[in-house]
């Protein structure tokens, strides 16, 4: 589609959810080895209690969507991730606004915000092996899409084909944020947990606006 509907961006959320409960065990072992083997649950807690949520209160407007989604993951998952995640998503829907579907450019805008909500968060620069070493290459990937002429689900796809490749890029670097950068150089070698996780969320942005 080129426009990402109400619809599609609450199925996001909940692709999210299930992408995270189907690799739980995967990210907590990513955590285990450079962090305190949590990433997994935290998220899939997170994430469980957010789809809770739209289903018990539903949302009439992205902005509404997004608001909720982050508040819930502030609220319920422990740890770094919760409140970065929670930002992403609590700046994503400020930014969306409330209307009922959003274009490429705007899903762009919004998604960039969302990012700038993270770094303003967690003051990580790419290459401190975090999430931002996903985020902020895909989301360059995505505005240099629009530019092109892509719609948004071209442009999500192509987001989603560069993550695993920034995701694996982390594992040589040395954690300079969060609990990895307390093992020094015995974080090299492993993969960042939460870039990981944002691979899922970009894929599952793909593949709902793709559905
Ligand atoms: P905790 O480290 O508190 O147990 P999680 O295990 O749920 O939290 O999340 C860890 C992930 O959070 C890391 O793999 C990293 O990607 C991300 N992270 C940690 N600190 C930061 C930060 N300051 N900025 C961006 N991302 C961060
Ligand atoms: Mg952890
Ligand atoms: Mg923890």
């Amino acid at each position: 589609a080129d426009q990402a509907s109400l619809a599609a961006l609450t199925d996001w959320l909940r692709r999210f959810a299930a992408a995270v409960a189907r690799d739980e065990r995967h990210l907590t072992d990513l955590d285990a080895k450079i962090g305190d083997a949590d990433h997994g649950s935290n998220l899939r807690r997170g994430t469980a209690a957010v789809v809770e949520a739209l289903d018990a209160d539903p949302p009439g407007d992205v902005g509404a969507a997004f608001k909720q989604a982050g508040m819930t993951l502030v609220k319920t998952v422990g740890g770094a991730s919760g409140p970065l995640y929670g930002t992403f998503m609590l700046r994503f829907g400020t930014t969306a606004g409330a209307v009922d579907a959003l274009d490429a450019t705007a899903l762009g805008t919004a998604l960039r915000a969302g990012y700038d909500g993270v770094v303003a968060r967690g003051k990580a620069e790419p290459g401190d092996k975090t999430m931002v070493d996903v985020l902020e290459p895909c989301l360059t990937v995505f505005d240099e899409a629009v530019a092109g002429g892509a719609g948004a689900a071209a442009a999500a796809r192509a987001a989603a084909d560069a993550a695993p490749e920034r995701r694996d890029a982390t594992a040589p670097l040395l954690a300079r944020k969060g609990r990895a950068s307390y093992l020094g150089e015995r974080s090299v070698g492993h993969v960042d947990p939460g870039s990981a996780s944002t691979t899922l969320l970009l894929e599952s942005l793909a593949d709902a606006l793709a559905g």
